[in-house]
């Protein structure tokens, strides 16, 4: 362990840059929120898949990450997410990385080793039976055979980020990134006393996870706002905050362990739940919104008109033409509804203003289609095929492009989220 491992600050935005272009243009927006009071630092995501369709690689977004920060003068941390890792894609990020999302979703459920359970029950008494937690009105409980179930649904997991971890750490060494554990990507949400057992069993592996990423109760659609009960969130997101700092209290986690929110963009109607259980608990948070950015870049091109416009246009085409082949892999994380998807024809006689103001997520505009807007999230594959003809038109209107990046970035997100300050006046 390093002398002063590296630690992941309180409040933390996970931004993703599809095409490279925008580091600068996130960056303003956390700037914004420095000059305002509030630290929260950048941590450019990007998973193994996005780098293979666009066929790009972590050495490129360590770049512009850097790049970003050195022509802003940023002092203060930020990091590159080697985003959904698992054992097979992680060595292409050790370099570029310090931060790692440890990606076991798909080990919840698998068998564990013969005599782990009982050694986990065994360990861990404490947890067989009533669970009195600081901040909690009713006391968790769990009796013998419901602490075996879930052991036995979450031991696997826990042991497979052990192995990643482990690499990692032997080709990095340990106290030199930042580790996360998600286990977002999966079909059932993970309760708070789910949560808790996970998060005994990881400091059991001596893991020294700083955020961890569970699926929450509801559905977090790509680039939509939640889809779920807010009140019954807002309950569980406590109950996790509280179970994290038992953890921290009782099991020796990372002081500054906190909840990852995955999947985090525009989801509007959360931010403020969110901001009030933080600042009550003072718990950090880490928010992903990882795919909007691209759309702020189509949104720019299409306010600037003239070729901008005209190439939005032929993206949203083509991306209608293959709806099918783009939304397969985001299936579980879409809600698109064909019958409000416009014709291409349609679309092609729209004027700048139309096209922005039906992919802009401003849930007070009637000409807003979260349907439309989805497509073009999933739909990033097709501008980069466009290659060279995209992203010289990303570099022709960047003026545009980063003050949309930078307003959407610190408006919508940062603000109601790190900030507790709403744009959207719901009265
Ligand atoms: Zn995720």
């Amino acid at each position: 362990m390093s002398v002063h491992p590296l630690q992941l600050p309180k409040y933390s935005i996970g931004v993703g840059d599809r095409f490279a272009h925008q580091a600068k243009a996130q960056l303003a927006a956390c700037i914004r929120a420095y000059e305002q009071g509030t630290e929260v630092v950048p941590v450019w995501n990007k998973s193994n898949r996005e780098h293979n369709i666009i066929g790009s690689g972590p050495n490129e977004t360590r770049a512009a990450a850097d790049d970003a920060v050195k022509s802003l003068h940023w002092m203060r941390p930020y990091f590159c997410d080697a985003d959904h890792i698992n054992l097979a894609t992680v060595d292409r990020f050790v370099y570029a990385c310090d931060f790692f999302t440890i990606d076991v979703a798909d080990n919840i459920g698998q068998t564990p080793d013969g005599a782990a359970i009982d050694a986990f029950v065994e360990r861990h008494p404490e947890l067989n039976g009533t669970i009195e937690i600081a901040g909690i009105d009713m006391p968790l409980h769990l009796d013998e055979p419901s602490l075996r179930a879930i052991a036995g649904k979450y031991l696997a997991a826990v042991v497979a980020a052990s192995g990643i971890y482990r690499k990692i750490a032997e080709l990095k060494g340990s106290g030199n990134f930042v580790t996360e554990v998600s286990m977002d990507e999966t079909d059932s949400p993970q309760t708070p006393v789910e949560l808790l057992v996970i998060l005994a069993a990881i400091a059991d592996e001596n893991i020294p996870i700083q955020t961890i990423a569970p699926k929450f109760t509801g559905r977090f659609n790509k680039g939509v706002d939640y889809d779920g009960d807010v009140a019954k969130f807002t309950n569980e997101f406590s109950l996790d905050v509280a179970a994290i700092a038992h953890a921290v209290k009782h099991y020796g986690s990372p002081s500054n362990l906190k909840l990852s929110v995955h999947s985090g963009s525009d989801k509007f109607s959360i931010y403020q739940p969110i901001y009030d259980v933080i600042t009550k608990s003072g718990a950090g948070v880490h928010l992903k919104t990882a795919g909007t950015t691209w759309l702020e870049e189509l949104i720019g091109l299409a306010e600037a008109g003239g070729d901008g416009l005209a190439l939005a246009k032929e993206i949203y085409s083509q991306a209608y033409d293959h709806r099918e082949e783009l939304c397969g892999p985001y299936a579980t994380v879409i809600a698109i509804d064909p019958s409000r998807l416009p014709e291409p024809s349609a679309v092609n006689s729209w004027t700048s203003e139309e096209f922005t103001s039906a992919l802009r997520h401003d849930p007070r505009c009637n000409a807003y289609n979260g349907s439309f807007r989805q497509l073009l999230h999933v739909g990033f594959k097709i501008a980069a095929k466009l290659g060279p003809r995209y992203l010289d038109l990303l570099k022709a209107n960047e003026t545009v492009i980063s003050r949309n990046v930078t307003d959407n970035l610190y408006t919508r997100h940062i603000a109601p989220v790190f900030l507790g300050k709403s744009w959207i006046d719901r009265s």
